[in-house]
């Protein structure tokens, strides 16, 4: 078995979708980045890619080729899990945290879940995601930014 880890952050702005675990969330605040800046797929892609130390996404599909601009992360969570099962691992669970003050999650969780599980051939009941606020502290706290944190467990096919 091995472990891995995820971390990201993508910026709050005005004019952008607010999409989270593959969910489209209604915001006036949107996030930014290259692909679709989905910050949840990408820890949780960085957590899989950490486990089998084989980089991360920022390495995989760089900001600078034009074939991610605006990809569907979710397309490149499957990617990301058929790299590890190349590898000769396969997922067991991941559990996973989004930090943001806004907009609220828990009418999501469920979706985000099912997304999450669907990408990485699992059942919805090994894969968490849970959401917190950071109390109105930090870049989060004053709007800037969501962050998420994703641990995973991987076992040799
Ligand atoms: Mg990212």
């Amino acid at each position: 078995m091995r472990i891995g880890h995820g971390y990201d952050v993508h910026k709050l702005v005005e004019g952008r979708k607010c999409i989270i675990g593959g969910v489209d969330i209604p915001s006036p605040l949107g996030l930014l980045g290259h692909s679709d800046a989905d910050v949840l797929l990408h820890a949780v892609s960085d957590a899989l890619l950490g486990s089998c130390a084989m980089g991360d996404i920022g390495h995989l599909f760089p900001d600078t080729d034009d074939r991610w601009k605006g990809a569907d992360s979710l397309e490149l969570l499957k990617e990301v899990v058929r790299r590890v099962n190349e590898k000769g691992y396969r997922v067991v669970n991941i559990d996973a945290t989004i930090l943001a003050q806004t907009p609220k999650m828990a009418p999501y969780i469920s979706e985000m879940r099912k997304n999450i599980a669907a990408a990485c051939n699992v059942n919805q009941d090994l894969v968490s995601v849970k959401a917190t606020t950071e109390e109105g502290l930090g870049f989060t706290g004053a709007k800037q930014g969501i962050a998420a944190h994703a641990v995973c467990l991987v076992d040799n096919i």
